[in-house]
């Protein structure tokens, strides 16, 4: 076993532009093997005071460079990943399970986006200016950066989210203390390889790894910390606001989803299946923007699900480093069990289970064996108020159902607790207008799935989140405003 631990990748902190060991570590593990194969620092209080007060010391002199300086850094580290890319989408699809075309396609290149639009957008803010001529008065805002930045993230997409924080936090010149998920931590070590490189101060980016319990939550709970971006499940972000509330902490929530693809029979079919098949199964389902309930109007119902079905069974399971693998592993033992007990429970509510877990064989290669692997499973006549049409499974399943009326089915695609994104099918540009506005839902997709323009708001209603991100909204939440007025 001492060889073993030898031939493990071992992860440090990275603090104050130093990587620091951890007196204590965690194991983590290869979804697709089953295998231990990187021990992550198990940090706690004191890793994380000693990253804050890196980070108090580094934003002075951070937060007075010009947005023209950081820019270049920001994107110099573009570059340097970007470099990289190759390194980083292969560690990420160790790590995480997700397939190596998904980590090459869109993990790391929007890894790299992240850095560039930031470098980009922070050159272009302005700030608010009004006169009031009578009074002899003129008012003006000034933004300025906050200070410490918290930021916490999850496991499905690792590197992309962290990035998504880091750089509009550093962008607007405040310094972070970064905490990932204890499951996927080797791409953002990675990237901290890189920081000193790109020209970026010691102090301004720290990265503790660790558990939600010990790390997250000392992070949450430091007093020199004002704000904290999340991403992760609605259940951790209660907590977190719990914790952060004797602080009176500035927080902005990214949280689940439960989405609907709303079909009429005027969708063009040709184009819906292929990208709900994607919105379905893209990255294991594994992704917060996941298509998990499709309503599909009567009378293209059983053609739509003839052919969904039919192409969901062309999804290849396996290998996630193979490139012609279409679905890879699920991040853990823990995760998969759950997602496959949805299923069972959907079958014993009399739900049809039309393809995937306990209809087809999966058959993986011998090193697989072992690995968190589950075939796509599309499941049909499941009531709206079953758990599998209500809670956020996180998995490879999508449940299809049937709908009779416009107004019926945005009733019934309201109806869960969440509210992040919904897509809409249909020809009809006044349907799609009128739908749109009626979903509660941070996003909607009509036509398409997953495009986005960073520089508008990403977030979610209800219990899909609190505040939204993007261009400007990134801006004004890791930045303090103060109007100022003058009179002459
Ligand atoms: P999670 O809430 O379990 O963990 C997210 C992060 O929070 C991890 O780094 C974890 O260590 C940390 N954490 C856990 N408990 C904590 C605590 N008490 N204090 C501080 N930090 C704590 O979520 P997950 O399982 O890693 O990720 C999956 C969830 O994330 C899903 O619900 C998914 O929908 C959601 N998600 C949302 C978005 C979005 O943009 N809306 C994007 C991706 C994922």
């Amino acid at each position: 076993s001492k060889q073993l631990m030898m031939a493990l990748l071992v992860l440090e902190n990275f603090i104050g532009g130093k990587f620091v060991p951890c007196s204590s570590y965690i194991d983590s593990y290869n979804p697709s093997t089953g295998d231990i194969y990187c021990r992550v620092p198990d940090s706690g209080k004191e890793e994380v005071e000693a990253a804050v007060k890196a980070a108090k010391d580094a934003f002075p002199i951070w937060s007075s460079k010009s947005p023209l300086e950081r820019s270049q850094i920001l994107n110099k580290l573009a570059d340097l990943i970007e470099h990289d890319l190759e390194a980083f989408a292969q560690a990420e699809s160790k790590d995480q399970g997700k397939t190596i075309t998904f980590a090459r396609t869109v993990d790391i290149p929007r890894a790299v986006y992240n850095f560039r639009f930031f470098a980009s957008s922070i050159l272009h803010h302005v700030t608010e200016c009004t006169e009031m001529a009578t009074m002899g008065c003129v008012h003006y805002t000034s933004r300025a950066p906050v200070g410490v930045a918290g930021l916490i993230s999850p496991w499905n997409l690792p590197l992309y989210l962290l990035t998504w924080k880091i750089a509009p936090a550093i962008a607007c010149g405040n310094t972070v203390v970064a905490k990932p998920s204890e499951m996927t931590s080797v791409t953002a070590w990675m990237m901290c390889r890189l920081l000193e490189k790109a020209g970026l101060p010691h102090g301004v980016v720290n990265v503790v790894f660790g558990t939600g319990a010990k790390a997250g939550e000392a992070l949450v709970c430091h007093p020199d910390v004002p704000l904290i971006s999340f991403t992760g499940s609605t259940l951790t972000a209660t907590r977190i606001t719990e914790k952060s509330a004797p602080h009176c902490k500035r927080l902005s929530l990214e949280l689940g989803g439960k989405n609907p693809a709303i079909i009429f029979d005027d969708a063009d079919l040709n184009q819906c299946i292929p990208t709900t098949l994607r919105s379905s199964f893209a990255n294991q389902g594994e992704i917060c923007l996941c298509t998990s309930r499709i309503f599909v109007q009567r009378g293209i119902y059983s053609e739509f699900l003839k052919k969904f079905v039919a192409e969901a069974r062309k999804w290849k399971t396996g290998n996630p480093s193979d490139p012609t693998v279409d679905v890879g592993a699920l991040i853990s033992k823990e995760h998969l069990e759950k997602v496959r007990n949805y299923v069972k429970r959907a079958r014993a509510e009399g739900a049809r289970i039309l393809c995937g877990e306990g209809v087809d064989s999966l058959s993986l290669p011998p090193g697989n064996q072992k690995g968190y692997f589950m075939l796509p499973t599309v499941i049909a006549e499941v009531k709206d108020e079953s758990c599998c049409m209500q809670e956020e499974i996180f998995g490879p399943v999508t449940c299809v159902v049937a709908f009779d009326t416009e107004d019926e089915v945005i009733k019934r695609a309201n109806g869960v607790k969440y509210g992040l994104a919904a897509t809409v099918w249909s020809s009809n540009v006044g349907r799609v207008h009128r739908v749109a506005h009626r979903l509660h839902s941070g996003l909607v997709w009509t036509n398409c799935w997953l495009v986005r323009d960073l520089n508008l708001p990403f977030g979610g209603m209800k219990a899909s989140g609190i505040g939204r991100e993007g261009a400007k909204d990134s801006y004004e939440f890791f930045t303090e405003v103060k109007t100022i007025t003058i009179k002459h």
